[in-house]
């Protein structure tokens, strides 16, 4: 334990917790934070400007709190925090003294958004001496964050000479303070003319971030939080603030039942058939639980008895559950950071009495900006005339997501500092298949972006009249072509792409938001759909991929500090069979009287394969032993991600009925770089001459055993990166539906002869990659990339 220090813990059942434990009815604590706001009201109603009322709030803070100083230090424009106001520090500091974000106790706090209470601040690690404040000589630190919805404004300070301890009540008092602050920065009040408000941009401005769901869309800013400026932070009656936030509350609640029941929900009805009713409810439910919490009212109802007013309240809940919420690295749980979101403008709003925009009053090509946006909200917005979506945080794997995709609405998420950019009714183009957003966009790109819709639009027609046709090398070589899947919603795709079957069924991917574990007569029903949708295609079904980047909310498994190299996938199923016998069981019982395919994902060793593939004879034979009907044809393969797998002892060749590569994985592993981390993902490519000259020994390998073999990353959905896969013998490429089209139309304008003597050649040769090799010859052929 550090000396002297507390990191104030914000875990459920720690201290905020305890602080708050006693909400429902007045503690007694809470008379303090009380008179302070009240005097601090009283004071901020006098007619001051803005620094004199900076100065007033931390001289009144300090007399009330017994602190010898209290500082106020906001963000600058250069990105810096800066005193902005000091009661027992060197006043010629103030305006002056400045400390990076991440810098010091109070650059940590704005960084991290945690409250630091210490009663021996010099001895603590981090701790950075400001020169010129006189600071030196004082022991005890505690410090708060101004935030407000998301984003740090400053820090709150109080110090002491002597050693002390700061108690809970002191830390609350600190903390409704500065909401009050952040509530009146961010209306402006504090902040300079050159602060940070005054930086926005108004030019063209590009943002990267991540493709969640593909598509162009081009059209107007529409912003979904509510800018809100409070009239008042602080209230004089408790009572009344309690009741109004109790109405709201009432009222959301109310909303949210109307939306589970399907009514009022008229913009979602093309979403209710594309969503499953299960997978819709399931999003929606844990969605219901939120709302509902106790914890969260009792916090709600406490920030009100410290003086708050009912909307400051709900911002400071909202702003305490981010700053926690954000620092975890279990997905699902930042996931929930869009439920609060989600039910904090939505309680805002009640309160506020400000109406959502509503799909009708949306314009023609509205494209929506928000911080985060729940799958409630894009639910209601439905697809009318929403044309795309673009979220500062969110992810791919988001609730959200899986919406969009089901509506067909392009999505970008990961766009840091887009809100603060945006204005309403900015011209916006939202790019989802390469993850980008441009605000204001040039003149010559707009044109560009429009070119490119009005090409998407022909490609879309030419590609659906190649639907039927093969997909066959000029020189007569016929590859097969199958999609990937994992949502009921990309079953229509099987007809529409013109897919030969579906080469992967991503079974996990209905599990990713469900709060359950599904029962088995929903998976046997599920798979079954599958099947039907498929009618006479193939269909190969992967096992549960849980673990790594797709925590499965009913399946926590410890902490690991390496998720993607830890616990998952084929190690669960065969540590814990029991989930995975039931998901077998389902794939059997589906596959009644018909062929179907099974594989294993993460599968390392011939022994794990072997183990897995008995589970499923076994299961297959009890189905028979109990005189039911079994698959007519199962055949059992693997997913080879791992590159021991490679490697792996013959018997793995012979005894697997197919591999299919999952090149996703199979880079991340070979390259040692994490696929969801752009940073390092983006450097390695499945063109690079080592990777093929492993993928050369999977084929050799299959061959000398008769396995028939199949890619099945992303890489088979791009024309280039296809060539490449077929001129080294893959004959089947499963991909997303949409890379269907142009993977065929290049195909069939590739000599296949002529192009595997290139990467021959490129192979033995030092070249690092063949990309340009292959982008040459495919120029040379008049192969459209
Ligand atoms: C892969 O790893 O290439 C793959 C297809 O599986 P997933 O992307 O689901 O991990
Ligand atoms: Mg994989």
């Amino acid at each position: 334990m550090r000396r002297g220090l507390c990191v104030v813990s914000r875990t459920g059942g720690g201290s905020s917790e305890t602080r708050m434990s006693a909400g429902g009815s007045h503690r007694e604590g809470s008379a303090q934070p009380r008179v302070l706001l009240r005097r601090l009201r009283e004071v901020l109603a006098r007619d001051h400007g803005g620094e004199e009322r900076l100065q007033k709030i931390v001289r009144l803070t300090a007399t009330n709190m017994v602190a010898e100083v209290c500082s106020i230090y906001l963000l600058g424009p250069e990105g810096d925090l800066v005193l902005r106001a000091t009661e027992g520090l060197n006043p010629h500091s103030v305006g002056k003294a400045t400390l990076p974000i991440g810098a010091g106790l109070v650059g940590r706090i704005a960084q991290t958004g945690e409250p630091i209470n210490s009663s021996d601040a010099p001895n603590t690690p981090g701790f950075q001496y400001i020169p010129g404040t006189g600071e030196e000589i004082y022991q005890s630190f505690l410090g708060a964050p101004i935030r407000r919805q998301g984003r740090t404004l400053g820090v709150l300070v109080v110090q002491n000479r002597a050693r002390r301890n700061y108690d809970e009540d002191e830390l609350e008092a600190l903390e409704l303070i500065a909401t009050v602050i952040a509530e009146m920065s961010d209306a402006g009040e504090f902040l300079r003319g050159d602060g940070p408000e005054r930086k926005r941009a108004t030019g063209p401005t590009m943002l990267r971030g991540v493709g969640a769901a593909e598509g162009v869309a081009i059209g107007r800013a529409v912003l979904h939080e509510p800018k809100i400026v409070l009239p008042d932070p602080i209230a004089e009656d408790g009572e009344k603030e309690r009741a109004r936030l109790h109405a709201a509350m009432r009222e959301v609640r109310g909303d949210i039942d109307l939306l589970i029941a399907g009514v009022g929900m008229s913009s979602a009805r093309g979403a209710e058939q594309l969503l499953s009713p299960g997978e819709h409810r399931d999003v929606l439910e844990a969605f219901r639980l939120f709302a509902n919490d106790r914890g969260w009212l009792r916090r709600l109802e406490a920030a009100i008895d410290g003086g708050l007013a009912a909307e400051a309240a709900v911002e400071k809940v909202q702003a305490d559950a981010r700053a926690r919420l954000e620092k975890t690295a279990d997905p699902y749980l930042r996931d929930r950071l869009t439920d609060i979101d989600d039910l904090t403008n939505r309680l805002l709003r009640k309160l506020l009495g400000v109406a959502p925009p509503s799909p009708e009053d949306l314009p023609e090509d509205a494209i929506l900006l928000a911080r985060n946006l729940g799958p409630g909200e894009l639910l209601e917005y439905g697809r009318g005339r929403l044309k795309g979506v673009a979220l500062e945080e969110g992810s791919a794997g988001g609730h959200a997501a899986i919406v969009a995709r089901a509506l067909g609405i392009p999505l970008v998420t990961g766009l840091k500092g887009l809100i603060h950019a945006s204005e309403p009714d900015d011209p916006v183009i939202i790019d989802g298949d390469v993850g980008r957003a441009l605000l204001r966009p040039e003149g010559s790109i707009a044109q560009a972006y429009q070119e490119k819709l009005v090409l998407r639009a022909q490609e879309a027609e030419l590609f659906k009249s190649l639907r039927d046709k093969p997909a066959v090398t000029r020189d007569g070589q016929a590859i097969s072509l199958l999609m990937n899947a994992g949502l009921l919603t990309d079953l229509p795709g099987i007809a529409e792409s013109g897919a030969e079957g579906v080469g992967l069924y991503r079974t996990e991917l209905q599990y990713l938001v469900t709060t359950r574990a599904p029962r088995r007569d929903a998976q046997t029903q599920l798979y079954r759909k599958v099947l039907e949708a498929a009618g006479d295609k193939p269909v190969v079904f992967r096992t549960l991929d849980m673990g790594g980047d797709k925590q499965l909310p009913f399946l926590k498994g410890a902490a690991e500090e390496n998720p993607a190299l830890g616990w998952r996938a084929i190690r669960i199923a065969l540590d814990r069979p029991l989930l995975f016998r039931m998901q077998l069981q389902a794939l059997v019982r589906a596959g009644e009287g018909r062929s179907i395919s099974v594989m294993f994902p993460m599968v390392a060793s011939a022994d794990e394969f072997l183990r897995a593939k008995q589970l499923l004879e076994i299961e297959q034979m009890r189905q028979v032993a109990e005189g039911k009907k079994a698959p007519k044809e199962l055949r059992i393969g693997a997913m080879l991600e791992t590159p021991a797998l490679v490697f792996a002892p013959n018997c793995f060749f012979e005894e697997a009925d197919f591999i299919s590569v999952g090149g996703n994985d199979l880079m991340q592993f070979f390259f040692a770089a994490d696929r969801g981390n752009d940073r390092v993902a983006r450097r390695y490519d499945v063109l690079d001459t080592a990777f093929l000259r492993m993928l050369r020994i999977v084929v050799e390998r299959c061959a000398e055993f008769d396995t028939p073999l199949s890619f099945c990353g992303e890489a088979a959905g791009k024309p280039l990166e296809a060539i490449g896969l077929i001129a080294l013998g893959f004959t089947t490429l499963s991909m997303r539906p949409a890379g269907i089209g142009p993977v065929k139309r290049a195909l069939q304008a590739v000599d296949l002869a002529r192009t595997k003597a290139v990467l021959d050649e490129i192979l033995s040769s030092d070249a690092d990659s063949a990309r340009p090799g292959l982008a040459a010859i495919c120029e040379e052929m008049g192969v459209q990339l």
